[in-house]
């Protein structure tokens, strides 16, 4: 390989060689010359803004300069075989090291390592703090061969995050060991105060600070009110999402196995995932999802962290997440290859009332769910808000922006109207049923009342009796269930006990005066989402990332089935070999000659070598 250091190579010359790119994007031309030099960097940007690059450039860079081995901590075990073969592809020497190795297969990538012959190494950070490890890096840093510590999912290592990792708090420790090895850390979620937690557990106080945006403008972002979930749910995937790929997310285990097994039994290709399944089985299916086309796997949060497949053309939401960093989180696994993908959700008024519950009934202490509380209704007002959802979202993360043109609700901006008199009958219902002698009903009972509809329950209670029977009758339920909804989720009432009965909290009193005034969208139960934004490419297959003619599509189609085959052969997903994007160029501009096939974005010199005349042939030039 390059046993003799070489001149040094420019960043740029080695993202058109290696990874065939034309340009860097955004901030990772400075970050790669800030870690090329030997600097400290802690780099934020969005899922699919393209961290990887930023400390593989420099990785390869150092390299070729005789500085030895990059070594990436990363948690994602299950991912690393992955990764080692997305750069295999490439031509640059990587391994990894973690518990699905086996002895000798260890052995051979630590002498490998040794060698000096490595590019990157990737480890999990259990492993890094071993005495045996250590030895390694040792001996590596002795000799000069010890370039660069890249620190992949940085926020593991704080413990406000969701993916706290012990582990990741030993790295502070080899810091101090290496303490002229440079270190680049990353990560896609960080709020002020996880940032803060970075810096100070990796002491990374030296480190320059890169904050991308975190705008995914390819996202769509819609949240519907939740009337009949699965129906909803159905419909968005076949009007929008036809043979795509995606993820479902549910809360509990039990939900992603009914959901999965609901989807299957509607024809839809759907797997469940979450912590209570067999290891083997959860890793059998996200390869799955990885490796073949269109399937919909429907999960818990457990799954995703890492994930870094391109075409997930959609993230839908059957239950509202604990937060927004949650949500844009999971959202934020849509369109890594930029194209058009959605980000749905369902919420409904039963949403509210069980994140509200888990919060109060959970065992954290009070100012700890002070704080999830707060994070809650950030969220909450996100889902009820009646204007951009962009805006809002990007306001959360310290940004300021312009309404988007790519929500639902910039898209169909959203009727309103003044709920404010509906809010105060509302409370006054509550109210009376406790004057009444009763100890308080639910939002069914509640809703009947007001609008005056006679029930078993209304006689059985003499509730027709009550002064506020049928004063909402003009109201229609859909939005009552708004009002009620809107009410909860502004802590103005509470849903207690077993049977979700009402009770009024103390702020309640404003809103009876009249000092609270509530806008409220207009519920569109009949509004669909955005109508098709797909052709239909004739068959089930799925449109190619760019508009072809009849028959560049067949090229398109030819080339995918050499991909499959490669892929296959390979062990690898088929997007690391050749994303669709660059299939759907070459079939575009059908390229006769090496040089103009090398000419396109995402073909890198290896690549060119190993396929280019293969794929001359199946283009038929
Ligand atoms: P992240 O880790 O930030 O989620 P990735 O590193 O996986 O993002 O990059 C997302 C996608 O964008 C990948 O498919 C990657 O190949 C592509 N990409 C990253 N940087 C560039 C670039 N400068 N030019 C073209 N494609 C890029
Ligand atoms: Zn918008």
């Amino acid at each position: 390989m390059n046993a003799v250091p070489a001149l040094a190579t420019a960043p740029l010359e080695i993202l058109h060689e290696v990874f065939g790119y034309p340009a860097f994007r955004g901030a990772q031309q400075a970050i790669v010359e800030r870690v090329v030099a030997g600097g400290d960097a802690l780099v934020l940007m969005p899922t699919g803004g393209g961290k990887s690059l930023c400390y593989q450039v420099p990785a390869i860079q150092r390299h070729r300069a005789g500085r030895g081995v990059t070594v990436v901590v990363s948690p994602l075990i299950a991912l690393m075989h992955d990764q080692v073969g997305a750069l295999d592809e490439l031509g640059v020497p990587a391994a990894f090291l973690n518990s699905s190795l086996d002895g000798e297969e260890a052995r051979r990538v630590e002498r490998d390592l040794l060698s000096g012959r490595l590019v990157m190494l990737y480890a999990a950070p259990e492993r890094l703090l071993t005495p045996r490890f250590l030895a390694m890096l040792d001996s590596l840093s002795e000799r000069g061969l010890l370039s660069l510590f890249a620190i992949d999912e940085a926020h593991c290592v704080s413990q406000w995050g969701h993916d706290f990792r012990e582990d990741y708090l030993g790295l502070s420790a080899l810091h101090e060991r290496y303490p002229q090895v440079p270190r680049v850390a990353l990560t896609a979620t960080a709020d002020a105060h996880t940032r803060a937690d970075i810096v100070e557990r990796l002491a990374l106080e030296g480190a320059e600070l890169f904050v991308s945006s975190f705008d995914r403008p390819n996202i769509r972002y819609t949240i519907a009110e939740k009337t009949d979930p699965k129906a909803q749910l159905l419909r968005f995937l076949r009007d929008e999402h036809e043979d795509d790929a995606g993820i479902v997310y549910c809360q509990s285990r039990r939900k992603v196995e009914e959901t999965a097994n609901w989807l299957v039994a509607e024809g839809i290709s759907a797997l469940p995932y979450h912590a209570g399944l067999d290891g083997d089985v959860r890793r059998r299916h996200q390869d799955r999802f990885l490796r073949e086309e269109g399937l919909v796997m429907v999960a818990t949060i457990a799954f995703g962290m890492g994930i870094d497949k391109p075409d997930v053309r959609f993230v839908a939401h059957l239950d509202l997440p604990k937060n927004i960093e949650g949500y844009y989180q999971e959202t934020g696994r849509a369109g890594r290859d930029g194209l058009p993908a959605d980000a749905w959700m369902a919420y409904g008024l039963a949403d509210v009332v069980n994140q509200r519950r888990m919060i109060d009934e959970g065992e954290a202490a009070e100012e700890f769910k002070r704080l999830q509380r707060g994070k809650l209704d950030a969220l909450l007002a996100l889902a009820e808000a009646h204007d951009c959802r962009r805006v809002r979202l990007l306001h959360y993360f310290g940004e300021q922006s312009a309404p988007c043109g790519n929500c639902d609700n910039c898209l169909h901006p959203p009727a309103t109207w003044d709920a404010t008199e509906a809010a105060r009958k509302a409370l006054s219902c509550i109210y009376r049923f406790r004057q009444h002698g009763d100890t308080g009903f639910g939002s069914g009972h509640l809703i009947d009342v007001l609008r005056g509809k006679v029930t078993d329950k209304t006689r059985q209670h003499g509730h027709e009796k009550l002064s506020t029977f049928g004063i909402g009758a003009e109201v229609s339920e859909a939005q009552w269930r708004g009002v009620l909804r809107q009410l909860i989720a502004l802590g103005h009432v509470q849903a207690e006990g077993e049977w979700n009965t009402l009770a009024l909290s103390d702020s309640a009193r404003a809103v009876l005066k009249g000092e609270v005034r509530l806008q409220l969208r207009v519920p569109s139960e009949a509004r669909r989402g955005s109508k098709t934004t797909r052709r239909s490419t004739g068959g089930t297959e799925r449109p190619p990332p760019l508009p072809l003619d009849n028959e560049a599509l067949g090229r398109f189609a030819a080339l995918k089935a050499w991909r499959g085959e490669v892929a296959r052969e390979h062990n690898l997903p088929a997007y690391v070999v050749f994303h669709d994007a660059t299939l759907a160029e070459m079939a575009r501009s059908q390229p006769h000659t090496l040089e103009a096939l090398g000419g396109i974005s995402g073909v890198g010199s290896k690549k060119l070598e190993a396929y280019g005349r293969e794929i001359l042939r199946v283009l038929g030039a």
